[in-house]
This record gives structure tokens, sequence and C-alpha cells, in this order.
């Protein structure tokens, strides 16, 4: 048995987007932890990928509360623990040009609101203020929540992983997890490519690759990586208060949408969403994504056409069939809490997902409303979305 035959309260696979801030606050309720993560540091997975929005401007409860939670780690993380996560409270912004999107936003504001957050529908010329520079032909107003913000998703793994080890966590760095030591049916530990530990309970944070766990689990863990890609320029001065998401698909016919935000540093960050899922583990970037993107950056804002670009990168959005993370005990297993399928928000639901798993641990329940952790359950129907749409 690894680490001198110590047993650990708990084993997190993975110091993600998600595993890190469960090492943190498992570590705080006075847990004994280990985080093995295959990687030569914190978040070097799909984490830095993130280009760092933090909203809980979402459509389902559960995403709605776990973010308004991450929001409240995120603002308050340098006042508490003395390190700047680069957290910049600018907001959300949705401009809106055209009627159909402009129903299904304002559809979307009583749920959010019954779960806590601040959002409206603004006009056009509050629009235009918030986002200097905009194109007004045809803008119909937008909805805009301001305590949404964005956090640098290179500083808060240091964050988590200096505040994990304060409370005594260990790491383990260029290890990876081949596999799960049992006892009937408990989870007892884990097995990895350099010994064996045993622990009361393990978080499954494994990310894009976490479906490799169906086989050593015995059930399906249905989380499919799919590519996206991301950029960032020199800095300018500041000019950008919120983050700012385009919910049009692209004239060209390959984005779904695409969305962009200046950072506490100056510098312009943005993505786009692709028409179609881009499937695999693939990071190059693509020769084509700069050209697509800068043509619809620059169709909704002119005067971003004299940025620098910096780099682009290509990640995974570890995706479930339902766009839903999976946040639960496993199914016919004790000792083990799911906390994967983050899809395209693992960077911003990874504090609130951490407090809940550290809840279901510690407390032996969930910290969320009942409404908001059925969106996470293991046993939902995760096709019922699409078998409705195709009724
Ligand atoms: C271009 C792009 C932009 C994005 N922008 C945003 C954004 O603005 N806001 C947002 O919220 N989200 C964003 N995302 C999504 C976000 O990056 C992911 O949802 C999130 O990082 C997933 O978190 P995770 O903890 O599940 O996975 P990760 O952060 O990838 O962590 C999983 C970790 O597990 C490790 N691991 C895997 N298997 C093993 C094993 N067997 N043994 C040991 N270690 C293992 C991996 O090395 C990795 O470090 C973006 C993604 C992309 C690609």
């Amino acid at each position: 048995m690894g680490e001198n035959g110590k047993t650990f309260d708990v084993i997190v696979i993975g110091s993600g987007s998600v595993g890190n801030p469960a090492a943190c606050f498992l570590a705080q309720a006075g847990l004994s932890v280990l985080v093995i993560e295959r990687r030569p540091a914190s978040g070097q997975g799909d984490n830095k990928a993130a280009i760092g929005g933090v909203r809980a401007t979402h459509s389902d409860p559960g995403k709605i509360s776990t973010c308004i939670e991450s929001l409240k780690i995120f603002s308050t993380w340098e006042e508490q623990y003395g390190f700047n996560v680069g957290w910049k409270e600018g907001g959300y912004c949705f401009p809106v040009f055209d009627e159909k999107i402009e129903a299904t936003l304002k559809g979307l504001l009583p749920i959010q609101k019954k779960f806590g957050l601040v959002i409206d529908w603004v006009g056009p010329e509050r629009i235009a203020e918030l986002i200097p520079g905009i194109v007004t032909k045809d803008l119909r107003g937008g909805t805009f929540s301001p305590h949404d913000g964005q956090v640098s998703s290179i500083l808060a793994p240091m964050a988590f992983e200096r505040e994990a080890k304060n409370n005594g966590a260990v790491y383990h760095f260029n290890e990876r997890v081949t596999g799960y030591l049992r006892e009937g049916d408990r989870i007892t530990g884990v097995v990895t490519d350099k010994g064996e530990y045993a622990s009361a309970e393990v978080v499954l944070a494994a990310g894009a690759d976490a479906a490799e766990h169906s086989e050593w689990l015995g059930f399906d863990v249905p989380v499919v990586p799919d590519s996206h890609e991301a950029g960032i320029s020199a800095p300018v001065e500041q000019f950008l208060e919120p983050l700012v998401v385009d919910l049009r698909p692209g004239p060209e016919g390959r984005t779904a949408n695409f969305y962009f935000g200046q950072n506490a540093e100056g510098q312009i960050i943005f993505c786009y969403t692709p028409k179609e899922l881009f499937l695999g583990t693939n990071r190059e970037s693509l020769s084509e994504f700069l050209p697509i993107l800068a043509n619809r950056m620059i169709s909704l804002v002119p005067r971003l056409k004299n940025l620098l670009i910096r780099r682009i990168w290509r990640g995974c959005y570890p995706m479930t069939p339902d766009g839903v993370p999976i946040i639960d005990r496993a199914p016919g297993l004790e000792g083990l809490v799911l906390a994967v399928g983050m899809c395209g928000q693992g960077f911003m639901m990874g504090p609130g997902v951490a407090k809940n798993v550290t809840s279901l641990i510690v407390d032996g329940t969930t910290c969320l409303p009942e409404e908001a952790h059925h969106c996470f359950r293991y046993d939902r129907d995760f096709y019922a979305a699409k078998n409705e749409a195709l009724k």
C-alpha cells in the first residue's frame, strides 16, 4: 500500500477545475486528502483551456445554484486568502438582434430569478453602453447579469492547491490512476501506475478522460470529449466590462454562437461554439478558427479589428448526452462520488461542485435544493430532452 501504508479519508482523481477545489474544501473540512493527477501540475488538463467566464446565467436549477456558490467563492477569494485569482466582476451580457432569441432569453428569466440570479432584460441603449462600439442596427436589447464575472484559469488552480496543502492535502503529480481497490460493493482505494492507496472515499474528477473508468468500475460513465478552440489578444486599455455572448449562428455556417470578454489584465479572450460537435481529444489548433472568429467579432464590434492576437488553443469539453454534469454517488457502489461531465462549464462550476462533493462526503447529503440536485443525478434519463425534441 502506497504512502507508508496510510489510509486516506478521501482520494481525489484529477487536479482540475473540479478535483482541485474539491481537495481544498475536503481538506478544510478536516479530512486527510490525497490528490492523484496524471499531469505534472494542477489545472493542466482542460482547466487551462477555459477562458475563465464564470456565470450563474444558465437555464437549469442545478447549474444556476452551483454557479451562484462558485461566484461567492471566486469573488471573495482574495479577501479571504490573500491570493489574487484574477476576479473581475463585469457581468455577462447577451445582446439580441432577433425575435426568437429575445423570446428564449425572456422565457428563462423567471427560473433564473427563482434560483437567486440577479438578471434583467435591458434596452438597446444600455447594451450599447455595456459593449462600447457594438453595431446598433437591429439591436433589440439583451440580458445583463451584473454579478457574473471572470477569473484566471491559470491563477485559480494555484489558489486552490495552496489552500488544500495549507490544510494538509497531499498531491501526487505525474501519476495515473489505472483501477480501483474494492471489497464487495465498496470502493476501498485506487490502483495507479506507481502503487496502491487505500481510502474511505474516492472522488472521480477525471474530466475528459472519465469514460475510461467505466470498464474499471463496471458501469457506464457517459462522458465524451468534444473539442473547442479559444484565443487571447495582447492587452489593451480596459473598455469592456461584461463577457459578451452572441447566440446567433454565424453566416459562415460553422459557428453556433460566439463569446468574448476583456480579462483583468486587459486582454480580449474569445471562443466560438462550432455548429457541429467536434468529438475527440485532439488539442491541435485548426487554421479555420481565427479567420472565422475574427469575422464574427469585427462584425459585432468593428473597433476590435486592430487587436493583436497573442495565441490560440484547443481543448475539450467533457460532454454528457444531455449537456449536464453528473454529481452524485455512484450507482450500486459505496465509497465513490462522481463529479464528471462538466461540459463547457466546468471552470465556473468547479468551486460550487466542490462544495457539493464535500457535502455529499462530510454530511452524507447534497447541499443543493432537491430540484437542483435532481439535474445532476446519475439515474436521470440522459436522453429525455432529445426524445422530447423528437416527438
Ligand atoms: C476552449 C475552451 C473554453 C472554455 N471556457 C470555459 C469558460 O469560460 N468557463 C467554464 O466554466 N468552462 C470553460 N470551458 C470548459 C472547462 O474547461 C471544462 O469544463 C473543465 O475544465 C472540466 O473540468 P474537469 O475538472 O472535469 O476536468 P479537468 O480540468 O480537465 O481536470 C481533470 C483532471 O484529471 C486528470 N486525470 C484524468 N484521468 C486521470 C487519471 N486516470 N489519473 C490521474 N489523473 C487523471 C487530468 O489530467 C486533468 O488534470 C472551456 C473549455 C474549452 C476547451
